[in-house]
């Protein structure tokens, strides 16, 4: 499998997606702002105002890292379990919702591909710019499909390919050579914010992801592109 440019064994991937957002977690937040230049917080607006989370509803923030989702779900009312594969990352998490007195989460360690919830547990399951970070994909997918409820609704969240002419080419550019020397500055950590790129380089097109979603076995799949679908919003139904 890929890890950014490299080939590596899948469990090697693993690791190194470990390692590297073990390695962010701390300046995660801030480097977020900054690589986007806040726009990402408008992104996620937009996500969980598609989710529309109800109140006492039961969702899975998965690959929920440092609690961007969960918290503006938990907010709107939701029970939120935030989920994550790194304990660094869930850990910055915990401290964030402390200080600011949000309440209605739960926290579980978990990777995306092997879920220990039982079936049928969730009425929506989210994922936000963590996606492209899990080696098995469709396993993924299949595992979100088998945590629904019947009825629920599967959100994802991801860098994708814009189509606005010469946009994708400008963006591809500045993130090249850019994200790496921010990564440097800020977070002294250039090699992370390398693999960040490539991996968002790889992420499959607007369409071809939504064919996965529904190869995993969701119904009325969709996907709603921003910004020329640079960042998309894809969603399924579990029926
Ligand atoms: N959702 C948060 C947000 O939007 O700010 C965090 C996104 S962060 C770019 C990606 C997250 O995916 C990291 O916290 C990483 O640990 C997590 N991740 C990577 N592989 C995973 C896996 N196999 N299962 C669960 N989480 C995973």
């Amino acid at each position: 499998v890929n890890f950014g440019d490299q080939l590596v064994s899948p469990e090697e991937k693993t690791r190194r997606v470990g390692a590297v957002f073990s390695s962010v977690a701390r300046r995660y937040d801030l480097m977020n702002d900054l690589m986007s230049a806040g726009t990402h917080r408008l992104w996620k607006d937009r996500f969980v105002g598609r989710v529309k989370p109800q109140r006492g509803e039961h969702i899975l923030d998965m690959a929920g890292g440092t609690g961007d989702i969960a918290f503006r779900m938990a907010k709107r009312g939701a029970l939120v379990t935030v989920s994550d594969i790194n304990a660094d990352m869930l850990g910055v998490g915990m401290e964030r919702a402390e200080q600011r007195g949000i309440e209605g989460l739960s926290w579980s360690q978990q990777n995306a591909e092997t879920l220990t919830f039982p079936d049928r547990q969730f009425d929506a399951y989210t994922i936000a710019f963590g996606i492209r970070n899990v080696t098995d994909i469709p396993k993924a997918l299949r595992e979100a499909h088998r945590v629904l409820k019947f009825g629920g609704r599967l959100f994802v969240l991801e860098f994708s390919t814009s189509e606005w002419p010469g946009f994708g080419d400008a963006y591809e550019l500045w993130a090249d050579k850019m994200i790496p020397r921010i990564g440097k500055v800020v977070a002294d950590d250039e090699e992370s914010y390398r693999y960040l790129v490539e991996s968002i380089r790889r992420f499959p097109k607007p369409q071809q992801f939504r064919a996965m979603i529904a190869d995993a076995g969701f119904q009325r799949a969709s996907v709603e592109t921003l910004m020329g679908g640079l960042v998309c919003i894809w969603s399924g139904w579990k029926v």
